[in-house]
């Protein structure tokens, strides 16, 4: 019951952020501002004189002092210093930083309400600061981290809290009775900082409960937005840590000790406080006689004769020599800190990562491997004994295996974050700290107990106890990557889940799966996954392209294709390159709504031909994104349907689920001004979106283009092997005619598919959208003084494309965008790195055209296609072809 309070504590906190920062923040001020009317706000300072400045103090205090300040900044160097073992250099640390800050101002603010004494406060300071436990604001930053929505953000919040937040309360009550007792020592500058203290913890427990949660959900959803629309946070290895920490988890024997302590404690300060008088006058916190008692110590207002810069200069350049010290030290750490860790940082990352170790495990594994949790065995479910005990030996070799290529020189060029950082060494460090499970699978009351146990969960059942719960649908097998401890956890469960449903069990067996950041994926690229298809890349290039030269990535299975093209780019080059300009850039989604009547559905469309409906609804659109800009509408009419083509900018996103957003917006505003107005489909196939439609091939969408290039006579001869006149009649025949005989719309080209395809594959494109992406006229001439040379154009008016969102958030896909230098947002000028592939996409598939249609003039296609895309194997003996055929 205590942890489901905790966890709804924090569900609101982080579901309301702006709410409770707000809140702790008014707080704050009013506490400040009540308490300017007690007039007790006085702090040593610029105004007033503090009367400690007065008093003698001992050289041992001293010393005792400068140590406890030394400790405390060496204490919160090793915080951040865990907190980058995080992979964060600086965003957590900056978020430790700042509940310092916000905790400290509080717990001052809190003080100064109650009216205490803040002249020991110069001395508590480093007792505040080793007070002060960064893990615990780290271990709920890590719950928060390993989301990958921001919907999961809350609910992750809301676990950490329910799992943390006994902790925290805990730890607060035994802090503060602990410190607690110094007030009760009779020494008056050791009862100053003792009350200091225990207000100081409470004021921590209420901002690392409070504040805190819902600092992080709001840092987290704003820079979601910022950062391309995905998490900043998908540096996968924070969620690894979080689910290989134990830490998280609280020790029950920790837990019943610090709870009879406190009992204890308890008993002393009741005892010491109502029982034995003596102590009561001037030790309990709060309590106002120590302030009266204190009050000739209390700091008097003065006349300053300094201005107040002048004061505080003096006060800098006088600094005691144990100031110096402190900071010195702050300052040295600091510079380590910032400047000499990095690399040791990127190391520690690197040795963590087995990406820049070794290759991707394609191939199904030995059969000892397939024996442990990780690693299922498809065709026969495994028993859940046999899945949580892996042999040491294997341990070892399968680790020596992966660490021994890091010595490799080809290392660097191994995909970084293709892997979960981590995911190997970790994995195996998991399986052997796997808990023990019983052998047999518990039933299924026990094991619903187990996964609803915040303490607990997915990591304390089974493999089969799984599948029990998802069979009696107690987890959603949509969800199992969520639920278990990792995402690859649930897609191998899916994985045997599926596989005794599958005409061959053993289908699987060859589909890989290991080893691939599955928190990309989930929520964003593709759902009940059991696994992912590796095509190979080629490249095709150079491709001199407007004086630059690209290295294009293409992701195919049709031989002769890369190989084509790369002729084409070299044919290209000689030519002195190909240049391309876009003409339009404007994505489109076409609604269809409808109205009672045809005459109503024209006053609704005259209404949105008009400036002001055009305004009116431009404005509703644009406030749905930063780069989503409506640039005109275009709107037809079927008897009472309307179809309202919008036509929008999109940044450097493809922009379908942008303008989507948008176009739902637009048409609240329109349904304001036409009530009657009904929307039928947010999608009226008026957009045209993943299907031919000569709408988008003469109206344009995305990104339209046009690239030309002038290929000498030499070169067509040479490098083409055929003659300009042979290309432009094959063109002419084909490409135009042949295409208008097959009633072609946008189909004017030999293979324009074929390079958007493979680049949309590579580049991690929606690959459906080369369906409109592939419109394109190829027009060929001769040129040149003497006629031989060619002249080569490629029209392609709707090249739907980008290099934010969709798959372009995934690692191999990212570093084909970066081959090209138009990986993610182009900060300089949005919209740039889309338009600039649409140019690359246009030169490629030029290129293409080029030496398909000249293999087409000189006959040897259907050579080269047999040399080079012809299967070897003897299709026949393949196990599983045709066999019922056969049979
Ligand atoms: P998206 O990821 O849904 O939206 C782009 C996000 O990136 C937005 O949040 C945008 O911010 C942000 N962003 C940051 N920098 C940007 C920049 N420089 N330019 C543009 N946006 C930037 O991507 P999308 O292109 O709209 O949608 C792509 C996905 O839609 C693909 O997965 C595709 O398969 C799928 N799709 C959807 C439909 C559909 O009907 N909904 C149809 C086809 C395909 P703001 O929040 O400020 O806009």
């Amino acid at each position: 019951m205590l942890t489901g309070l905790f966890r709804m504590h924090g569900l609101l906190v982080a579901s309301h952020p702006w709410e409770v920062i707000v809140g702790t923040v008014t707080l704050t001020i009013c506490m400040m501002s009540m308490n300017m009317f007690t007039g007790n706000d006085q702090i040593c300072g610029w105004n007033f004189d503090c009367p400690k400045t007065e008093e003698q103090i001992l050289s041992s205090d001293i010393i005792i002092l400068t140590i406890t300040r030394c400790i405390a900044i060496v204490y919160i160097y090793f915080q951040f210093q865990n907190l980058r073992q995080l992979g964060s250099k600086y965003i957590l640390g900056i978020a430790g930083l700042f509940t310092i800050f916000s905790s400290f101002v509080f717990s001052t603010v809190v003080i100064h309400f109650l009216d205490k004494e803040l002249t020991g406060l110069n001395e508590a300071l480093p007792f505040f600061l080793l007070l002060i436990d960064l893990s615990k604001a780290c271990a709920l930053a890590k719950f928060a981290l390993s989301s990958s929505s921001q919907d999961e953000v809350r609910d992750n919040i809301a676990r950490g809290m329910s799992v943390l937040g006994p902790t925290f309360t805990l730890d607060a009550l035994v802090e503060c009775l602990v410190i607690g007792v110094g007030t009760m020592s009779g020494v008056r500058q050791l009862e100053i900082m003792c009350c200091f203290g225990c207000m100081s913890v409470l004021a921590n427990y209420f901002v690392f409960m409070t504040f805190f949660p819902a600092c992080v959900s709001l840092v987290l959803e704003l820079s979601r937005d910022s950062q391309e629309g995905h998490p900043i946070w998908q540096l996968s290895h924070f969620s690894r840590v979080m689910e290989e920490e134990e830490d998280n988890k609280p020790n029950p024997v920790t837990q019943r000790v610090k709870m009879i302590m406190s009992l204890g404690l308890v008993m002393v300060h009741a005892h010491s406080r109502w029982i034995a008088e003596p102590f009561s006058i001037n030790t309990t916190p709060g309590v106002p006689q120590v302030g009266m008692e204190l009050d000739h110590l209390s700091p008097r207002r003065i006349e300053p004769e300094r201005t107040l810069w002048h004061f505080y200069l003096t006060r800098m350049i006088t600094m005691d020599i144990e100031q110096v010290i402190c900071l010195a030290l702050a300052l040295l750490l600091a510079i380590k800190y910032i400047f000499f860790e990095q690399s040791e940082m990127e190391s520690t990352l690197s040795l963590k990562n087995p990406i820049t170790m070794s290759a991707p495990a394609l191939t199904p594994r030995r059969p000892t491997e397939t024996c442990c949790r990780k690693e299922p065995c498809p065709p026969q479910p495994l028993a859940p004994a046999q899945s949580v005990t892996v042999p040491a030996t294997f341990i070892k070799a399968e680790r020596d295996e992966v660490i021994r290529p890091l010595s490799a020189p080809a290392a660097d060029l191994r995909p970084k974050s293709f892997f979960v950082a981590g995911d190997e060494e970790e994995g195996l460090k998991s399986e052997t700290d796997q808990p023990s499970l019983p052998p047999k699978p518990r039933d299924l009351v026990e094991c619903v107990a187990v996964l609803n146990d915040p303490e607990l969960g997915a990591r304390f059942l089974s493999d089969a106890e799984v599948m029990q719960l998802v069979n009696s649908k107690h987890i959603p097998a949509y969800k199992l990557e969520a639920i278990m401890e990792k995402p690859e956890r649930g897609v191998a469960i899916r994985r045997q889940m599926i596989s005794d449903k599958l005409p061959s069990p053993t289908a699987l067996s060859t589909l890989p799966y290991t080893g691939y950041d599955y928190s990309k994926v989930m929520g964003t690229c593709c759902e009940n996954v059991i696994g992912y298809i590796p095509v190979p890349v080629g490249v095709a290039g150079p491709l001199h392209l407007d004086g630059k030269q690209f290295q294009v990535p293409m992701a195919t299975t049709e031989g002769c294709l890369v190989a084509s093209t790369n002729r084409g780019c070299r044919a290209i080059a000689l030519g002195g390159g190909a240049n391309c300009r876009i003409l339009a850039d404007s994505m489109t989604r076409g609604p269809v709504v409808r109205l009672p009547s045809a005459c109503q559905a024209a006053e609704v469309k005259g209404w949105l031909e008009s400036t002001d409906g055009f305004q009116a609804v431009k404005e509703a659109f644009d406030n749905t994104s930063r780069f989503a800009r409506l640039q005109k509408l275009l709107v037809g009419l079927a008897g009472r349907n309307l179809y309202i083509r919008f036509h929008s900018k999109t940044g450097d996103a493809m922009g379908m689920n942008m303008i989507s957003k948008g176009t739902e917006q637009a048409l609240s505003r329109l349904q304001q001004q036409f009530p009657e107005l009904q929307v039928v489909a947010v999608s009226g196939n008026f957009c045209t979106d993943k299907k031919p439609a000569a709408i988008n091939w003469i109206e344009g969408r995305g990104k339209s283009a046009v690239c030309e290039a002038t290929i000498p006579a030499k070169v067509v001869r040479e490098v083409l092997k055929t003659s300009t006149a042979a290309l432009v009649e094959v063109n002419i025949s084909k490409n135009l005619v042949g295409s208008a005989m097959a009633g072609s719309i946008g189909g004017f080209n030999a293979h324009a598919a074929n390079l958007v395809a493979a680049i949309y594959i590579a580049c991690g494109q929606d690959p459906a959208q080369s369906v409109g992406s592939s419109n394109c006229i190829t027009l060929m001439e001769a040129s040149g003084p003497t006629g031989e040379d060619l002249y080569i154009t490629c029209t392609m008016p709707s090249i739907e494309l980008g290099t934010v969102g969709g798959g372009t958030s995934l690692a191999p896909q990212q570093a084909c965008l970066q081959m090209l230098g138009v990986q993610g947002a182009c900060l300089d000028c949005p919209g740039d790195n889309a338009r600039q592939l649409a140019r690359v996409v246009c030169a490629t598939v030029l290129a293409g055209e080029l030496s398909l249609m000249a293999a087409l003039a000189a006959g040897h296609l259907v050579k080269s296609h047999m040399i080079h895309n012809r299967s070897k194997v003897n299709l026949q003996e393949t196990p599983g072809t045709c066999t019922r055929k056969a049979s």
